[in-house]
């Protein structure tokens, strides 16, 4: 009898469409606990805070909640969004109150084309397009600094100021992580996304550190694109990308066009790290709560599975994560899909499909 290696899990559903696709995510999860013959546990716990939770309670996360998610490995985070808090609340209430505290700088969004997944991207071959957005998740235009009603004169002449912070050091981390992470790639290559002909201050800074950065890593290919013309580029060129590394606010942005190219914000997966494992990293689909279909059980569970297949990458769990991935294709492939890429199955049986398969093919 081997060692069962155990996994403790805090769970997030959150609001909207969290809860379904949390619930497909720990289904699979369970499934890889099972296959593994005792070898893997995953002690789950879940935590009911959301924005229900929040007009409650006044708080989205309770005192010593930060404490209790510090004694587990990782996150599984669902959703947050609601109709009755300003979306701005309930992002720092909750999934930036964990992210910052727990300093999960690197955000990673791979953009994954799925076979027998319709994409908007037809001229490329797609089965040769995969990339990663590597996000700045601590800092950049999501520093939340400035402050309002600052011209000091009466209504009508409000003055905003929403000022973003560019360190040196937070700049360098995520750019080494993203040459270190396109040294895993069989595409050695890493694209800097900056405004730097318009932003003269941040934006310069890190195009510096950039440059710096790669004389480091001369086996990798570079690039520095600005934004504007990375977003044409992820339409017209997505050939030429393996690993694209800019700030919060432009990696936000990307990724989720990255998303959509793929054929739905429904499929991408998304992974807050700590990487020094000071605190556990938060794993979460790049999708929100998804009011309009919140309820109805349809929605797609994708995103949410792979960022599962992302938490077992952290735990180690390579041969495993790629099974729930391949798993994922595979059921795809054979025209199983869920209303947003097209086809009829709700998530419970998308989730049931790829359960299936990963039994089959393990
Ligand atoms: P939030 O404020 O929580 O971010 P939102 O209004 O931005 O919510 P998203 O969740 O970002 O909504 O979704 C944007 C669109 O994509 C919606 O029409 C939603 O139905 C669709 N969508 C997002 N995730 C999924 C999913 N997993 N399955 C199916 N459709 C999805
Ligand atoms: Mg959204």
């Amino acid at each position: 009898m081997t060692d069962t290696q155990t996994f403790s899990i805090a769970s997030i559903p959150g609001d909207g469409i969290g809860g379904e696709v949390v619930t497909a995510g720990l289904r699979v999860l369970d499934t890889v606990a099972k296959l593994s013959d005792g070898g893997i546990a995953f002690d789950v716990t879940e935590y009911p805070w959301s924005s229900s939770y929040y007009l409650e309670n006044g708080t989205y996360i309770p005192d010593g909640g930060l404490e209790e998610l510090q004694k587990h490995d990782a996150i599984y985070f669902g959703a947050v969004g609601s109709a009755e808090v300003p979306d701005h609340t309930s992002l720092w209430g909750l999934r930036l109150a964990i992210t910052q505290p727990f300093d999960q700088w690197a955000n990673i969004r791979p953009v994954t084309f799925l076979p027998g997944v319709e994409s908007p991207l037809r001229k490329a071959d797609e089965a040769d397009l995969d990339w990663i957005v590597v996000r700045e998740n601590s800092e950049g235009e999501y520093a939340g600094m400035g402050g309002r009603n600052l011209s000091g004169r009466g209504p009508g002449n409000e003055v905003a100021l929403q000022t973003s912070l560019h360190t040196e050091k937070g700049t360098e981390r995520i750019i080494r992580f993203a040459f270190d992470l396109a040294r895993t790639r069989p595409v050695k290559k890493v694209s800097s996304v900056t405004k730097s002909n318009a932003q003269q201050y941040g934006m310069v800074l890190w195009d510096e550190v950039f440059a710096r950065v790669a004389a480091d890593y001369p086996d990798v290919e570079t690039e520095s694109v600005l934004v504007d013309a990375m977003s044409a580029k992820f339409v017209l060129h997505p050939e030429q990308l393996s690993v694209v590394v800019a700030s919060n606010l432009h990696a936000d942005i990307l990724s989720d066009l990255g998303s959509a190219l793929a054929g739905s914000l429904g499929i991408a997966a998304s992974a807050n790290l700590n990487p020094e494992k000071r605190f556990p990293s938060m794993f979460e689909p790049v999708h929100g709560s998804a009011p309009d279909i919140a309820g109805q059980g349809v929605s797609n569970p994708i995103g949410a599975i792979s960022s599962a297949a992302l938490m077992l990458d952290d735990f180690g769990l390579h041969g495993e994560a790629d099974e729930v991935r391949r798993a994922i294709e595979d059921v795809t492939a054979a025209g199983i899909l869920p209303r947003d890429l097209g086809g009829d199955a709700n998530t419970i049986e998308m989730t049931e499909a790829i359960v299936a398969q990963l039994e089959a093919i393990h």
